[in-house]
């Protein structure tokens, strides 16, 4: 079962994947989780990825596909694999598309976790943090019992910056451009399958169970 999971920031993309993985058994790489390790680590690879990503860019093609084509080529993805946060560019996907073909493996399903766009701004804009205890709270999804002040602590409630909504618009806005392109490339090739975003978490895994069936 080789998969590609995509959706944009808040379609509950991670929740998904961690169900995916423990489920059906396979690994789950994350490009952006592999970057934050090396980082961590203070790796060859952390130093050149660490300034792309703290600029928000894209680390470039030829490391980030050269980091992935090597863990696909490990024993534990013999039986499967979910990538997640790549391919990134139709460069991306071509390039994994020959690394596959190279291996043998060829993707079974992309799947896109859709939530529209309006739904989106309403998940991500009303986080809200507790100044004092850090806990977190979301308006609409997690209210606090008296609006404003935490349940634990009693501690005042705020937005964090880059929660607030016009930033959220802009970071939704490159997401989209930069998803679509890959959306229509898999669809071309009759990989994609759209799964409803905008139900329960526990609906969507069964979703996600139905296409991909029982067991891996
Ligand atoms: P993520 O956790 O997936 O949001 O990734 C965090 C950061 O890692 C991104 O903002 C990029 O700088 C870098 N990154 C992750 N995946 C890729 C990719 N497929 N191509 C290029 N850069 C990536």
């Amino acid at each position: 079962m080789n998969l590609v999971l995509m959706g944009l920031p808040g379609a509950g993309k991670g929740t998904q994947a961690e169900r995916i993985v423990e489920h059906y058994s396979i690994p789950h790489i994350s490009t952006g989780d592999m970057f934050r390790a090396a980082i961590k680590d203070g790796t060859d690879l952390g130093l050149k990825a660490k300034s792309f990503m703290d600029q928000g860019e894209l680390v470039p093609d030829e490391v980030t596909v050269g980091i992935v084509k090597e863990r696909l080529a490990k024993p534990d993805c013999e039986n499967g694999f979910l990538l997640d946060g790549f391919p990134r560019t139709i460069a991306q996907a071509e390039q994994l598309e020959s690394i596959l073909q190279e291996l043998r493996r060829p993707l079974s399903h992309v799947i896109h976790i859709d939530v529209d766009k309006s739904q989106l701004m309403e998940r991500l804009t009303g986080r809200r943090i507790c100044k004092v205890c850090g806990a977190t709270y979301h308006k609409v999804f997690n209210p606090p019992e008296v609006e404003g002040i935490c349940d634990r602590c009693g501690g005042e409630l705020y937005q964090r910056a880059d929660d607030a909504e016009e930033t959220v618009k802009n970071r939704l806005e490159v997401n989209v451009k930069q998803m679509q392109p890959l959306l229509d490339f898999y669809k071309e090739r009759n990989l994609l399958d759209s799964i409803n975003g905008e139900q329960d978490i526990q609906d969507v895994f069964g979703d996600v169970q139905q296409l991909l069936g029982g067991s891996r």
